[in-house]
């Protein structure tokens, strides 16, 4: 059974209350986890709150910082094998993502954000000669760190790299959904030697749990990524104690192809865009638009190389495809099909599942007519559903992709440079790729526009604009009297 982890020391929740953990894939139970009661949340957000108003952890020598956060990476590269089978049993996602993306992806994130801790800097201002006005960056406090389950290791990483660069301390909740491996990580940086509270891990449901971290008095900023309507939640317990909030929230990316588009590429890349992780991603490219001129011939190479994927055992390293990551998950993404049917999309692939597969597999789909009044162009399925649609001009091509409640990112393909330039700053959201450029990179922030977020994720300047708090220090250097009678 698998605990929490609180100031430094493996615990039993108050409550010994236990989440049993499943592997979607089959249905296996994987292990058991404690959950966090509020008195247990409480206990981490003080373990938080005294290693960051007494701990060494803020006051260190950045370079050592720097140090343990690298050897965090080296460590997750050594165990590279049994993180990519724990978040490949416990969501059902291929381990050849696993082992190709989730676990070399997190241990960059920790070697990218150790080379940050030493370069933290402020600013001095120009103001009169007999004074000198600085601008300090220090660490901002105890940070709650909410994450969800697409992504396990990474989503973790994510959010603990920047955070403990800065010399913050944390409280992380994964998802109820995905627990095991951010207690892996929590074991290797109690290794390292990690100063107790810095690192805190507690495991619940958001309800309950979630919503008790939120809350606290304690925490000083919540950083959050999930749906848009958990968002508006975290919204309302930052108004307790004022906290400062960042949201990573959901998308409804749309890929737009022009005529002159490199149509090969185009296939892989909406291939990938929208089946990998069985569109379990943020920026998952749901939306299709496609120039009328050649939606037939685009649509038939898409249809013929989806179905050429292969999907069924996570663990297999020959399938593209895995499953779900709840039943109920799946549930929900069966409702947005049969809603799109009723709709009068039209349906032109329905792969076929592996046989013997259980409740949590579902086969890449593919809707063509659809319109942007349907709720499977408006809403985020977070599964392998792809809306096909069509648009006459580049004016059209803007206003449906804008269309749209979410603005977390937008995928352009033409050889045109001065197009894709010119629609890029047409779009409405936060990241825009053209021709498939876009994979993760530490350095690079993630925005989102509309109801996608507040703030932004990764980037150098931005993570320390989200994680460090600003001071202006006003130092006098006058030597004469105050002109006011003493
Ligand atoms: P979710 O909002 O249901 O849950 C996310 C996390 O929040 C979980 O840990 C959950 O336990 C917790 N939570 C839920 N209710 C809470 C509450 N009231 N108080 C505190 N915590 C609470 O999201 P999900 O279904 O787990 O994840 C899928 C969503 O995440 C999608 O919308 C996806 O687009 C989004 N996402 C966004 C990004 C990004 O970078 N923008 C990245 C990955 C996933």
């Amino acid at each position: 059974m698998k605990q929490l982890y609180i100031d430094g020391a493996w615990t039993h929740g108050t409550g010994l209350r236990t989440w049993a953990v499943t592997n979607p894939a089959t249905g296996q139970h994987l292990d058991d986890v404690s959950v966090a009661s509020t008195e247990d949340v409480d206990r981490a957000v003080r373990a938080a709150r005294r290693a960051f108003d007494d701990g060494p952890w803020p006051r260190l020598d950045p370079l050592a910082r720097g140090r343990m956060l690298r050897q965090l990476a080296e460590r997750i590269r050594s165990r590279l094998e049994d993180f990519a089978m724990v978040d490949t049993l416990n969501v059902g996602k291929p381990i050849r993502d696993t082992r190709g993306f989730d676990v070399p992806c997190a241990a960059d994130l920790f070697e990218s954000y150790a080379g940050l801790s030493d370069k933290i800097a402020g600013k001095c201002y120009g103001t009169l000669p007999d004074n000198v006005t600085m601008q300090f960056r220090e660490p901002m406090g105890a940070i709650a760190a909410i994450v969800p389950w697409n992504f396990p290791l990474t989503n973790a990483a994510i959010k603990l790299a920047p955070i403990l660069a800065c010399g913050n301390t944390v409280v992380l909740k994964p998802s109820e959904v995905s627990p095991l491996s951010a207690l892996m990580l929590a074991e290797l940086a109690h290794d390292i030697g990690f100063p107790p509270g810095v690192i805190n891990v507690v495991h619940g449901t958001g309800a309950e749990t979630g919503t008790a971290l939120v809350r606290h008095p304690g925490i000083d900023k919540i950083t959050f990524t999930g749906r848009h309507q958990t968002g508006i939640q975290m919204l309302e317990a930052a108004k307790i104690g004022m906290k400062g909030v960042l949201l990573e929230l959901g998308g409804k990316t749309a890929s737009v192809v022009f005529p002159d588009a490199p149509l090969e590429q185009v296939v892989n890349g909406v291939i990938t865009g929208i089946f990998y992780n069985l569109g379990q991603v943020c920026v998952a490219g749901s939306r299709l638009l496609v120039h009328e001129s050649q939606h037939d011939d685009l649509l038939d190479r898409i249809v013929a190389k989806a179905k050429a994927l292969r999907q069924g055992d996570p663990t297999d390293p020959n399938n593209h495809l895995g499953c779900l990551a709840t039943p109920q998950h799946c549930s929900t993404v069966q409702r947005y099909v049969e809603q799109a049917q009723h709709d009068g999309a039209r349906c032109v692939l329905t792969g076929q599942l592996p046989t013997g597969a259980q409740n949590c597999f579902h086969p890449p789909t593919i809707f063509d007519r659809v319109t942007s009044a349907m709720t499977i162009a408006r809403e985020e399925i977070f599964g392998p559903v792809l809306s096909v649609m069509t648009f006459r001009d580049e004016e059209e091509a803007v206003r449906i992709a804008n269309d749209c409640d979410f603005g977390l990112m937008g995928n352009l393909w033409t050889s045109d440079g001065t197009r894709a330039l010119r629609v890029a700053r047409r779009l409405r959201a936060g990241r825009i790729t053209i021709n498939g450029g876009g994979a993760l990179r530490p350095n690079v922030p993630v925005f989102g526009y509309k109801l996608s977020g507040i703030g932004a994720e990764l980037g150098f300047d931005e993570a320390v604009h989200e994680y460090t708090s600003s001071k202006a220090v006003l130092y006098s250097l006058a030597t004469e009297k105050s002109p006011w009678p003493e």
